[in-house]
């Protein structure tokens, strides 16, 4: 059934069933916050004491819960689970051609260095990407794979955009107060695309990141030699924002990869990424030194694909 609770001080909590419905409390409520596992917004509102007035649960929107495999990709609606998102990918992986779920696969390993199991069975898809953090680790492989994001207005209007045109600032994404990510759709790779995942923490188990990554590589054969044809090298950690390392790109696209592309893109990538001496976090030299160390392995892992 819908719900509509009422709590201490006007808090009022919503759990729609239909798209409709919620579009509606959207646009009565424009300041509203939605919530799926909650793993953000209650640590917002206990720990850092934020106020928010309507809560609208979007758990049981049947168009947000959506997880189809399509002839070029997979359609991940944003109230997915990560637990469920996780067994989808391992799904895909098995039933795919091996060339079509490198983002996949990406995904997989990063998935198992994300939180625990209890916060992976409730933390969405949308949630990550919406709290933009700049530590999240799954948004540069969004980025990095390609993903378009489906936003829906009050009214019912779709618009897309690329995952990495999505992020603008410190926790700050394209959204107005009357939109809402709808879906995530991610494309299948292509032969000769491979996708990488990066994090490195103190831990190895459910520890937030010094610095994570997500890489991609399309590369093409022309007069015997394996041309880079399109790239994508994003990191998370070293800003306020999931940041693509754009000059780099723009270097390696047109270059044949081999060890001098490497060497090359590795002295572009210092002037790239910079991480300032006061840097929040600390570790400069260390998380500098990672943002390197990611892309020699990219490097040499891609090589390996290639044998
Ligand atoms: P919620 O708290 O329900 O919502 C988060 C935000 O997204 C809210 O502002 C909400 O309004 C907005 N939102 C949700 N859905 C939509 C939508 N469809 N459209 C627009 N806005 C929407 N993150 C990592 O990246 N890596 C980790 O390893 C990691 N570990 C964690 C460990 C712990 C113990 C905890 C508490 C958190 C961790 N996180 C981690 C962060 C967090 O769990 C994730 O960001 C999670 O995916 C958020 O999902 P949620 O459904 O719980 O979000």
């Amino acid at each position: 059934n819908p719900l509509n609770l009422s709590g201490f001080g006007g808090l009022k909590w919503y759990r729609p069933l239909k798209l409709q419905h919620l579009l509606e409390l959207k646009s009565k409520y424009p300041d509203s916050k939605l919530l799926v596992g909650n793993t953000e917004v209650g640590i917002e509102m206990r720990l850092k004491r934020m106020q928010y007035q309507v809560l609208i649960s979007v758990t049981h929107v049947p168009e947000l819960n959506v997880l189809n495999v399509k002839d070029d990709g997979l359609e991940i609606g944003a109230a997915v689970r990560l637990t469920e998102l996780l067994k989808m990918f391992r799904k895909v992986v098995t039933e795919r051609p091996a060339h079509e779920t490198s983002s996949c696969k990406a995904f997989i390993e990063q998935i198992k260095w994300f939180a625990g199991t209890q916060i992976k069975n409730v933390a969405s898809v949308g949630g990550n990407i919406c709290t933009a953090s700049p530590i999240s680790d799954l948004n540069p492989l969004w980025m990095a794979s390609g993903a378009k994001f489906h936003i829906v207005d009050c009214k019912g209007n779709i618009r897309t955009t690329m995952a990495e045109e999505f992020f603008l600032g410190y926790r700050k994404v394209d959204l107005t107060s009357g939109e809402i990510l709808l879906s995530i759709f991610l494309p299948w790779t292509r032969p000769f695309e491979f996708v990488k995942e990066f994090k490195q923490a103190h831990r190895r188990d459910d520890d937030i990141a010094l610095v994570n990554a997500g890489m991609r590589v399309y590369l093409e054969e022309k007069d015997e030699e394996w041309v880079v044809s399109d790239a994508l090298l994003v990191y998370g950690g070293v800003a306020p924002l999931s940041l693509s390392a754009k000059k780099t790109k723009t270097f390696i696209v047109g270059k044949s990869w081999s060890q001098e592309l490497l060497q090359n893109a590795l002295k572009i990538l210092q002037t790239d990424i910079i991480l300032k001496e006061d840097a929040p976090g600390g570790m400069v030299d260390f998380r500098k030194s990672l943002t390197l160390s990611f892309f020699f392995k990219f490097f040499l892992w891609v090589s390996h694909q290639m044998e």
